[in-house]
């Protein structure tokens, strides 16, 4: 069968190394992602040898190939390790076989196509909050039990790892995507070849291989055109996201849009709905037009018409500045035939993408999108009130009520951002079904039954881990390359689990305005340094390689993380990624953000902290005016942004509210109120902006109704 890997064929998967027959099930679960969302999943690797999983960066297959076959067989004659084994490995295959779906009216399979899916650190190939909204997607859909297929990129060169110099400038070096570790297999074509498509239409021919990534019960198709096949400038398409290369850029979305819908086709993969996050994929849009067409027979507009009521579109841009634009020349020099093809003169083709604010710029990726689908959100609700704005006159409105854009505001995969101590309290306090019913409000009310004491020692827990998993890497940095002791004051070696801690971790662009805090620095001194009541700071993030303000922001930070009189309390952690932001959404006490309003579109770290027990503290933008009941966390600021008010307010904030609730101990030595925002802040948060309830969202306003026409219409035909 095409497209089915074959595990026992070495050529489909190239990673996993041979096993006693006992322990054949590990390879399997170390092949599908389902075990990073699972603690006992998560468990048994851990105890196959808590060291080599440390050192391979809790990476199963780099460590089962590390494994000698004599720990092998010693991890089979215990008798202990072999019952959890059993036991994880029922859990897995029950998981997977589960045929439950989450809908009475069963939703039409959805393809999901997205540029960028934040996953696991074993695949690299995200960037930020884009692609971790897409993974977590993909997750949530598994655990529903719906039909989903994600369409990606394989990025062979994308993951750019920083390294920060002493002078606190960001370089940064690309660390190739090893396939002898990452969690892909290759999908197989009839003869057991890799399985390849072409993209049709450019010429001389582009040809992208395909590699899957088992997301629990869903697939994620991943084309690659680092091939022998291509010539080495079309190898190059897939290197690295987003490349500044306009020209590459777009036949990159031409490969990930149409080449994508390729390989849907050609695997014989059923779905009848497409969701493009971003325009990126939108090229897709076209595909399907045509191939409703010539192989359906369909007539052009009616064709145009079956793909807008069975698309959806979500962006994520609050700026027109923020959507990928190209010039017609080049847009015709790929797309002649093609529209020809389509039965489109130039004119029309072109004219879904032109933005009617800046006709001449060129053909616009988002604009083609909102066109081409009739069902459209934004990801928030405040970001759908900007959206209306900047895309209406798309829609020829003047009134911005009347702009067809809903939203649905971000959530996270609950068991992939808790820490897995906080799951299992929480498997005792709310029953073992707690996940099944993890969007219900009142479910969240029985966190008031643990103890104060229990979430404050976890979170402790979480907060010493950080802080050594922080330590440990400067003291690598230390060791392999001598660096400089100021450097390694401003990299966390003196930061203190006893000390309030306030984190900000997020991609250093002027927008987010991450030095914010930095704004007044004899206040801060003053706040950090409080004899009874100190205060640190610890930023994360990476400026994007071709944003110098972002990388002058990020110096600003790291060289104040240097200077003196500071302390060691300001620290800025290098290579923010999945793993850092796992520890640093669980270990600090208060998250900040602060961005220029409107920027924000919705965020979601923010909400991974505040799951965690992590108090929110942030401007009002983004998810935040929905999360926000007072009780749960801060709001500061003024309703637009203004640096020096907006900086004030904070400091304000800091000194009279968040320091003394944070420092004021009861009779049980706890701090108590601090202990209840938190418990707030997970009551509050967790059900609502939950990956469950979002995708409920989805299949509410989009997935289910689409369904219900494209059923009824099926229908009608049949009698
Ligand atoms: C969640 C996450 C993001 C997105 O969070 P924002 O609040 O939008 O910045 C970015 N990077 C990583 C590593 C994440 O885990």
């Amino acid at each position: 069968m095409k497209g089915d890997t074959v595990n026992s064929d070495p050529s489909a998967n190239i990673a996993i190394p041979e096993l006693p027959d006992e322990l054949s099930g590990l390879g399997e679960i170390a092949l599908n992602l389902w075990w990073t969302w699972n603690p006992r999943g998560k468990n048994i690797f851990r105890q196959l040898n808590p060291y080599l999983w440390k050192e391979s960066g809790h990476n199963p297959i780099e460590m089962l190939k590390k494994l000698s076959p004599k720990e092998l067989q010693r991890a089979c004659d215990n008798e202990n390790f072999m019952r959890e084994y059993r036991y994880v490995n029922a859990l897995f295959k029950e998981y997977m076989h589960d045929k439950t779906v989450y809908s009475e009216e069963e939703p039409l399979p959805i393809a999901y196509f997205c540029a960028e899916y934040g996953l696991h650190h074993s695949v690299p190939i995200y960037s930020g909050g884009l692609g971790f909204l897409a993974g977590d997607i993909l997750k949530e859909s598994s655990d529903m039990g719906l039909p989903m297929v994600g369409i990606g990129f394989m990025y062979p060169q994308g993951y750019i790892r920083q390294i920060i110099g002493s002078d606190g400038w960001q370089n940064g070096t690309n660390e190739p995507i090893n396939r002898d570790t990452a969690p892909i297999e290759r999908v197989l074509d009839d003869s057991g070849g890799h399985f390849t498509i072409q993209v049709p239409f450019i010429d001389p021919p582009v040809y992208a291989a395909v590699w899957k990534i088992n997301v629990g019960r869903a697939t994620l198709y991943l084309l690659d055109t680092d091939i022998q096949k291509n010539d080495p400038w079309d190898r190059e398409i897939s290197s690295r996201l987003y490349t500044p290369d306009m020209n590459q850029r777009l036949r990159q979305e031409i490969v990930l849009g149409i080449g994508g819908y390729r390989v849907l086709e050609e695997l014989g993969i059923e779905y009848s709905i497409l969701n493009l996050n971003e325009g990126h994929p939108a090229f897709a849009l076209f595909e399907r037009v045509r191939s409703f067409m010539e192989d359906e027979g369909m007539a052009l507009d009616d064709a145009i018409e079956e793909v807008r009521k069975s698309s959806v579109f979500t962006t994520h841009t609050p700026l027109q500045a923020g959507t990928d634009v190209y010039g017609f020349d080049m847009m015709s020099h790929y797309f002649e035939e093609y529209w020809k093809r389509l039965g489109m003169d130039k004119e029309r083709f072109m004219g879904f993408g032109i933005n009617p604010d800046a006709p001449k710029a060129g053909f616009n990726m988002t604009v083609l999108g909102l066109r081409m689908c009739s069902h459209r959100n934004a990801v928030s609700k405040k970001h759908r009130d900007v959206t209306r704005t900047i895309w209406k006159s798309v829609f020829d409105h003047e009134n911005e009520k009347e702009v067809p854009i809903d939203y649905v505001t971000n959530g996270v995969h609950i068991p992939t951002w808790i820490g897995d101590e906080l799951f299992e309290e929480l498997d005792r306090k709310l029953g073992e079904n707690w996940l099944h019913m993890q969007d219900n409000e009142d479910l969240w009310s029985r966190i008031e039954e643990i103890d104060d004491k229990k979430i404050w020692d976890l979170h402790y827990i979480y907060k010493v881990r950080m802080v050594n998993f922080i330590r440990e890497r400067v003291r690598r940095k230390w060791a392999d390359e001598g660096i400089d002791p100021l450097v390694a004051m401003a990299e966390g070696v003196m930061l203190d689990p006893d000390v309030l801690t306030i984190g900000f971790a997020r991609r250093m662009t002027s927008y987010k305005r991450p030095d914010l805090i930095l704004h007044d620095l004899d206040r801060l001194e003053r706040i950090i340094n409080d004899f009874a009541r100190p205060v640190q700071i610890i930023f994360a993030g990476k400026a994007h390689p071709s944003d110098n303000p972002g990388k002058k922001i990020l110096q600003h930070i790291f060289k104040t993380a240097q200077d003196p009189r500071f302390r060691g309390r300001i620290a800025f952690v290098e290579d923010y990624g999945e793993s850092v932001a796992k520890y640093l959404v669980r270990g600090c006490d208060v998250w900040l953000n602060n961005p220029l309003i409107p920027m924000e579109a919705c965020g979601t770290s923010g909400m991974k902290a505040a799951i965690n027990g992590t108090i929110h503290c942030s401007s009002l933008d983004g998810w935040w005016p929905e999360g926000y009941n007072g009780q749960n966390g801060w709001a500061f600021g003024g309703e637009s942004s203004d640096d020096a008010a907006d900086a004030a307010a904070l400091y304000d904030t800091i000194e009279q509210k968040i320091v003394p609730l944070y420092y004021t101990l009861n009779e049980r030595d706890l701090p108590g109120g601090w202990v209840s925002m938190m418990k707030e802040s997970m009551r509050s948060v967790a059900p609502k902006f939950s990956a469950r309830r979002m995708m409920k969202e989805y299949l509410g306003k989009f997935y289910i109704p689409v369904s219900k026409e494209l059923t009824e219409v099926k229908k009608g035909e049949e009698s």
